[in-house]
């Protein structure tokens, strides 16, 4: 039977040296300051705004929030986001994605500097992460998934890890990371043939891919570690993972919970992330 990797006690860890620092900065007359920039009112976006300001306030990192129209032109947008980048007493900035239709991402992701880009949008990062250049910013999430395997000390060097996803987000970089680790990785998708054979040779068994509980027991190794990056609603409004963790259980040495698990990291390393850019500038 699997142990749970609970999220809670990784951030708790992070956030305990992120205040430090914070704390460090301030005496000597920096406050670290993270700008979200939000266009409309999705509901996911406001629930990361509200964990994140929550996190921020309890590591003494100031957070401002740029809210602007759903139907905001790129034009106007770009103006609003160049403002924020001039404004330097702002250390770390995160826009949420994906930004509306008009508004072209592949123009936009060049505005924020990579050195403010505290959740991997501009493609310098992007770069970065695949050179294993730390002087980067890896996307929050997939570096949160990072974080617990690290937390828990489950050996990655030499081991199999599978991916399955391999969006910009979560799968690829996340697959980035591991290889830095030197695991041997497998990035799985929608194409990939016989995946729960691809799946059962995972030392560390990797699921972002946004279809509720999907993975099952059949494509677990026995002793594997299961990390479950999904965030799905079901019909009943209960958060679900893309792992059916109960079935897992069964063969999974380790398996992260969902809520409670690579979710609950994601902010402490955002946290992270806006101290990192404070000591850049
Ligand atoms: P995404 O952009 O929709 O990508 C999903 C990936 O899964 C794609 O690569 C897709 O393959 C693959 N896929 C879909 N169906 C598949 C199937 N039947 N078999 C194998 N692969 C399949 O999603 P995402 O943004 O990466 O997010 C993945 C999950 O992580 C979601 O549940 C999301 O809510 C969650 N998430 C969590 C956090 C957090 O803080 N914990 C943050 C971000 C995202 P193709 O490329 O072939 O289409």
């Amino acid at each position: 039977m699997g142990k749970f990797l609970k999220g809670k006690v990784v951030a708790d860890s992070i956030a305990e040296s992120v205040k430090r620092e914070a704390e460090e900065l301030k005496k000597k007359g920096i406050t670290p300051k993270l700008k979200i920039v939000r266009v409309g009112e999705r509901k996911d976006d406001i629930a990361y705004e509200v964990a994140a300001i929550k996190r921020m306030d309890a590591v003494n990192i100031e957070t401002e929030v740029l809210k602007l129209p759903a139907d905001i032109e790129q034009e106007k947008f770009i103006h609003e986001l160049k403002n924020v980048v001039n404004d330097n007493s702002v250390h770390g900035i995160l826009v949420f994605r994906p930004l509306p239709e008009q508004i072209d991402e592949d123009i936009v992701k060049f505005v924020i500097p990579p050195e403010k880009d505290v959740d991997c949008f501009n493609p310098v990062n992007v770069a970065k992460l695949l050179e294993g250049d730390p002087t980067g910013f890896p996307p929050c999430t997939p570096e949160a998934a990072l974080e617990i395997l690290k937390y828990y000390k489950i050996e990655l060097k030499g081991k199999e890890a599978v991916v399955v996803g391999r969006s910009m987000v979560v799968g690829k970089p996340l697959s980035m990371l591991l290889l830095k680790e030197n695991a041997t990785v497998t990035i799985c998708h929608s194409k990939t043939n016989n995946l729960p054979e691809v799946a059962k040779r995972a030392d560390i068994l990797v699921a972002a891919i946004g279809k509720s509980r999907m993975i099952t027991g059949e494509y677990v190794k026995e002793g594997a570690s299961v990390i479950d990056v999904g965030i799905n609603v079901d019909k009943d409004g209960k958060i679900t993972g893309d792992v059916n963790t109960e079935d897992c259980m069964e063969k999974a040495a380790y398996i992260t919970p969902v809520p409670s698990g690579v979710g609950a990291v994601t902010t402490a390393v955002l946290a992270k992330h806006v101290i990192k850019a404070c000591k850049m500038t």
